[in-house]
């Protein structure tokens, strides 16, 4: 049987850090603390097995289990000198959730377990501290009573019940704070919670600590099962089969006086990443209140004046943990009348912008290699180093007009604006319907976090940086300001009021307001955004790299990653400005030009509706014929742009349907243009109609039906390479047939570029090299991909159209599958952002064996929506593929991503290479082993 208890505490810890999986990460990281030295009340982590145990038991403790707590609770007992359950000196517990990877908030915890009428007593005789006693045992019959027993807030407008008869209690002896009720206001409170509990569920708080602490265990690993949790595994990839951990340990108390408090600190700033210990603490009370944002604490860096010496310390547990895990550390401590403890640590969460800059500065200060540095940051984390800004001057213009209503604390970077709205469902309602909202709540819960993803930015009165509301805008790149006290809410009437400086504005939901998540701004009405520092040096070129810190340590890690990285990076870009983004994110070439999205511009849709709409030859001639110089004229744009990179251009493939006009007054132009009675021209949108445009007439289809249109595009593209090249520059156009399910069908295409190239040539005197391809998008060119290997002269995967075909559904009709899916989980992610290897991925495969079998080093890449998202580009990198081609603005994140994926892959070759060595080497007595290095080269 596996083991299912580890204990740690005492100097010495039967786990490690490298246990993560089985002990989660908080205990892992307890156990690590203690094997260092660090000063860890002793306790004892249940394994995650032990929940995947329970769960299969149909929600019941193992067998046993409660023999081994039993047992690992007596070395707690000895290595604190109190006894679980006694009167006289009674040793409390905290019992606390802890998975492989953080969920912050997501699951529970019990403090001060061990509690009775009579232990109470106890405590108070002990420590003399009556109101300390009693404040922990009306926190414990709380957390029991919410967490164990059930407890919630009935309608969405209610509160937590006990945090109502806490207010109330508050409110009628006028004070503000917890800490300031006193001792027989505890015990009062205590009797109405444990009546609540009787009221409500109809049972008695259980008064045996054992059976409170078998009760809290079971209740820790059921909230591994609860909707806020499951939510967020589904938001990050977490599978349910992983389980949490339980961690039990002595409770140390920052709950006892003035010389006591508890807090959280990061060890670098995980807004920023700068190199400061960062952090909060709260005198006289207990850890939840500063996660909770009860109470707005005060930094750590005012600590030195309170308490030296545990300043003193605390710095030297931060470069402790920083030296000993190479990374930056999220912990939380608590002082005991003037004794430090450490009760967790974590790799701390951190923005994009933080993670950025962490990673670099520790590179280079040798902490961690370069390697390490660019798996530290999340390929999508970069995203927030490309997020919008207010535009300067609109915002101090605001401020300027008094719109400046309040300031808090800038939790999450960038700027956002939105609509108002108080409840977490109207954010996501309000989304839906294509509204940007921001989320503003008294206190933002674990309960909040689907409408926390639904919102622009969120907003909340109470709360510290390191509040839930902080850290969860901070993982999802959201903006955010968190306790901003001039807030308050009226849940009922959905109205906010601000109390400003010129009296209280008061703003009702669908109001608009802005946020500035940097400097912590809350302003009325909406504001323009601007581009982020990197957008501003490598897209306007309005500000220069030397003034621009953080477009510095940008470019640095991905100069790093452009080492790393075997697979190329190009973009999807169909206009001359997207291509000069392009190329200032780092592409290598244009990977896809869609030349139907050429037409959207002005002056253009009319000659395009022109040939859709034509009935014969001579019409389409004559339509396509206004198209050629334009066309040429914005494939020479991109070729200049991108000399000397490759260009993909596909011939075209518009769905119909999205180019022939929906109102009266395009019809009437239509109609004017092509010297058609309106009639006619209506009857004409009317054949053309497709009952599923998506597959129906697109494509290389179109081409074959009317090959005059391959024709015009062969040449624009032909006469633009052979006028740019006549300037001096290197073009190299790769013309790219689309939808080809067929090789007849791509002979058929081919045949026609390739003449019209000719004839180019012959008439402007000049050749330029080109290749002829085509995309792979459908099953049946998967498939056969070995003979269209024989015409083509590279592929492109094309997966949204191969995903959409091998699904069987439709591109534009995924919304209510997706949904009833992913909520069932049928498909663990949706296949249209994120490859499904198991089977789009085989058919890639298939035609990428197929393909090179026919044709040995044939170029081959991705330009589906795929080629931007990580997970698709490491798999894009296993197939083997040249390049992934993308939207200019995911270009850093794919080269990131496949810097990843070739650093992943060298990292799993490591061990299989050095077993083959071993095993190539057989083993021989010393004196006959081959001498290594130095020695070895010595000889020679
Ligand atoms: C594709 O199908 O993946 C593709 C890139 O083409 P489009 O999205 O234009 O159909
Ligand atoms: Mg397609």
């Amino acid at each position: 049987m596996a083991k299912r208890i580890y204990a740690f505490g005492g100097g010495t810890a039967e786990g490690s850090r490298d246990m993560k999986n089985e002990l989660g990460g908080k205990g892992a990281g307890l156990a690590e603390m203690a094997a260092i030295g660090l000063p860890v009340p002793p306790g004892f982590t249940i394994t995650t097995g032990t929940c995947a145990e329970w769960v299969a038991a149909g929600e019941k403790l193992p067998r046993g289990l409660d023999r081994e707590i039993r047992a690992a609770l007596g070395r707690v007992e000895r290595l604190t000198g109190k006894v679980f359950g006694s009167r006289g000196n009674p040793l409390l517990l905290s019992v606390r959730s802890g998975a492989r990877v953080s969920m912050p908030g997501m699951m529970d915890t019990v403090l001060n377990l061990g509690l009775n009428d009579e232990a109470v007593e106890g405590l108070a005789a002990r420590s003399g501290n009556a109101r300390f006693a009693w404040d922990s045992y009306r926190r414990f019959c709380a957390m029991f009573g919410d967490v164990v027993l059930g407890m919630k807030p009935e309608r969405k407008e209610d509160r937590d019940p006990f945090a109502e008869l806490l207010e109330a209690k508050k409110a009628a002896l006028g004070v503000r704070h917890d800490h300031e009720l006193p001792v027989e206001a505890l015990k009062a409170l205590v009797g109405e919670f444990k009546e609540a509990i009787r009221a409500r569920k109809g049972i008695d708080l259980p008064a045996d600590p054992f059976e409170q602490l078998l009760l809290s265990v079971g209740a820790v690993f059921r909230s591994w099962q609860n909707d806020r949790a499951i939510a967020y595994r589904k938001l990050n990839g977490i599978p349910g089969s992983w389980g949490t951990a339980v961690n039990v340990q002595a409770m140390v108390f920052g709950n006892l006086g003035e010389d006591s408090g508890t807090g959280v600190a990061f060890t670098r700033n995980p807004a920023t990443g700068e190199d400061e210990f960062y952090g909060e603490f709260l005198v006289d009370a207990q850890g939840e209140d500063v996660v909770a944002g009860v109470r707005t604490p005060q930094k750590v860096s005012e600590m030195e004046a309170r308490w030296p010496e545990i300043a003193r310390q605390l710095l030297s547990v931060r470069s402790t943990l920083e030296r000993h895990f190479r990374e930056m550390q999220d912990i939380e401590f608590t002082v005991e009348r003037g004794t430090l403890y450490v009760l967790q640590t974590r790799t701390g969460k951190r923005t994009g912008l933080a993670a950025t800059r962490i990673a670099v500065e520790m590179a280079e200060k040798r902490l961690i290699t370069r390697e390490e540095a660019l798996l530290r940051v999340e390929p999508e984390a970069l995203n927030h180093l490309l997020r919008p800004i207010f535009d300067a001057e609109r915002k101090a213009e605001a401020i300027r007009g008094g719109r400046l209503l309040a300031r808090g604390l800038p939790a999450g970077p960038g700027a956002a604006s939105g609509r108002v709205v108080f409840f977490a469902e109207d954010a996501q309602a309000w989304k839906a319907r294509g509204e940007p909202v921001l989320l503003a709540r008294h206190e933002t819960s674990p309960e909040d976090i689907r409408g926390m993803a639904a919102a622009e930015g969120f907003l909340t009165a109470f709360g510290g940086m390191t509040s839930h509301a902080a850290l969860v805008a901070r993982q999802m790149g959201k903006v955010a300001i968190v306790g901003c006290e001039a807030l308050s809410f009226d849940y009922h009437a959905r109205t906010l009021t601000v109390a400003t400086a010129t009296g209280p504005r008061t703003f009702a939901e669908g109001d608009w307001l802005s946020i500035d998540g940097m400097a912590g701004e809350v302003i009325e009405g909406r504001l323009p955004t601007r581009p982020s520092e990197v957008v501003q040096v490598l897209v306007e070129r309005s500000r220069a790299p030397e003034d621009a810190p953080t477009y510095r340590r940008f470019a640095t890690l991905l100069g790093w990653a452009d080492q790393a990285r075997r697979l190329g990076v190009r973009a999807n870009a169909d206009q001359p400005d997207q291509a000069d983004a392009s190329v200032a994110f780092g592409a290598e070439g244009i990977g896809l030009c869609r030349t139907e999205h050429m037409f959207f511009g002005e002056g253009k849709i009319g000659p395009m509706r022109e040939m859709i709409v034509a009935e014969t030859e001579a019409q389409r001639r004559a339509a396509l014929a206004k198209l050629l110089p334009l066309q040429r004229e914005d494939f020479a744009g991109i070729f200049r742009h991108m000399a000397p990179r490759p260009v993909t251009v596909r011939t075209l493939d518009p769905p119909l349907h999205e180019f022939l006009p929906q109102d009266e007054a395009g019809v009437a132009e239509l109609a004017r243009a092509t010297g058609q009675p309106v009639a006619r021209v209506r009857e004409r949108i009317a054949e053309l109609h497709e009952a599923n445009p998506m597959l129906g007439h697109r494509g290389c289809r179109l081409g074959i039906s009317y090959p005059e249109i391959t024709e015009m595009q062969a040449r624009a593209i032909f006469e633009a390479a052979c006028d740019v090249a006549a300037e001096g520059l290197a073009v190299r156009p790769e013309v790219m047939i689309p939808l080809v399910g067929a090789v007849a069908e791509l002979d058929h295409q081919a045949a026609t570029v390739r003449r019209v190239a000719e004839e180019v040539f012959r008439e402007r005197g000049r050749r330029v090299r080109y290749l002829v391809g085509t995309m792979i998008e459908v099953p049946r060119g998967a498939v056969t991909a070995g003979k269209i290997a024989g015409t083509a002269e590279f592929f492109s995967f094309g997966t949204n159209d191969l995903t959409q075909t091998a699904f069987g559904l439709s591109r534009d009709d995924t919304g209510p599958v997706l949904a009833a899916y992913l909520e069932k989980e049928i498909w663990p992610v949706d296949p249209f952002v994120s490859i499904d290897r198991e089977g789009v991925g085989a058919l890639m495969e298939l035609a990428v064996r197929g393909g090179r079998a026919a044709r040995p080093g044939l170029k081959m890449g991705i330009c589906g929506e795929h080629g931007g998202d990580p997970s698709s580009i490491e798999f894009c990198h296993q197939l083997g593929l040249d390049y992934v081609s993308c939207s200019p603005y995911r270009l850093p994140i794919a080269r990131l991503a496949a810097a990843q994926a070739a650093l992943r892959e060298k990292a799993a070759a490591r061990p299989a290479a050095k077993a083959a060595a071993r095993r190539r080497t057989p083993r021989r007595p010393a004196s006959r082993r081959r001498p290594r290095g130095k020695a070895r080269r010595a000889r020679r």
